[in-house]
């Protein structure tokens, strides 16, 4: 969804709200997050209860030792949150479909958030949620990278900081995946190459000339090589411009949106760009992104919707 298309089908908070709420309770039977009690009533507040912050409605558990008073945020990474649930929803589709990432200066002009520290905590959040646990295992043909992010670093070989040195990983026609390396030793390389690609699923891996790929992978039969030195980009189906393309991207991204980024954070920027380059193309990465906000699993659309019907 862009931004046009949440503007239309969420006017207010209010529907926010809805959506998450049948999110979290697809079945349409609210129940009582802390004692799972399915006796729940709706509470309106009088106006004079309704605080800035507060909603206008809460549920009421039904159970008489527990009595909680909850909402459809509560206990996710909505909770408390001072921002309308529109704004978070506009922030959502902007991270997502701005292919470079958008920085929280930007969120904060774009979305007219009073200060730097709300838009940038916004920002955070949303990108925690973009966080994904354990990956497949790549197999067919995987090109594998390294690059230093920040391009003043280039040609002194020697002098290279390690801090921001980043392995990308693509299967062709797959996901990407962006490892931030500590440096570019072979034993660096065996332990990523254990730890993303399944053995024997895996067709070739083709990388560029690094003498650490080459002791790696020499043994497996399956390395293929192209040679930059000598002007050789590609020959035939070797190559690894799937991966660089994705690199060029991610470089853009981080070099125009972000000043610095503090190292503490970087594979967290990774995570998010990965995460938005593997759904470039999928209708369903709102409402994916949305749901783990709540912190609850990926559930199709389809699944969803023909459980509400
Ligand atoms: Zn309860």
């Amino acid at each position: 969804m862009n931004v046009r298309e949440i503007t239309a089908k969420f006017a207010q908070d209010e529907d926010c709200l809805k959506y998450i709420q049948e999110m979290r309770w697809p079945d349409g039977i609210v129940r009582c997050p802390q004692c799972g009690c399915k006796e729940v009533t709706r509470v309106e507040r009088t106006v004079a209860k309704r605080g800035k912050n507060r909603r206008g409605w809460f549920f009421l558990c039904g159970e008489k030792t527990c009595r909680n008073q909850f909402t459809p945020t509560s206990g996710t990474l909505f909770h408390d949150t001072h921002l309308p649930l529109i704004v978070w929803f506009h922030a959502i589709a902007l991270m997502l479909n701005a292919k470079k990432g958008i920085s929280a200066v930007q969120l904060q002009r774009d979305l007219g958030i009073g200060g730097y520290k709300t838009a940038w905590y916004l920002n955070h959040r949303i990108r925690e949620a973009m966080r994904e646990g354990a990956l497949p295992l790549m197999g067919g043909i995987v090109e594998i990278d390294e690059t230093y992010l920040g391009g003043k670093q280039r040609g002194h070989e020697g002098k290279l900081k390690n801090k921001d040195l980043v392995m990308g990983l693509r299967q062709r026609q797959g996901p990407v995946r962006y490892i931030k390396a500590n440096d570019r030793s072979a034993q660096t390389w065996q332990r990523i190459i254990a730890q993303n690609l399944k053995d024997a699923e895996v067709q070739y891996v083709m990388t560029d000339e690094s003498s650490s790929a080459r002791s790696v992978l020499k043994h497996t039969g399956k390395h293929r090589m192209v040679r930059h030195s000598i002007g050789e980009y590609v020959r035939g189906f070797v190559h690894t411009n799937s991966v660089e393309s994705a690199f060029s991207l991610l470089k853009r991204g981080l070099i125009g949106s972000f000043h610095q980024i503090s190292i503490k954070h970087l594979q967290k920027y990774l995570n998010e760009f990965s995460y938005r380059f593997n759904r470039r193309n999928d209708p369903d990465a709102f409402i994916e992104t949305v749901r783990r906000l709540c912190g609850f699993p990926p559930l199709p659309f389809d699944t969803l919707t023909s459980e509400q019907a």
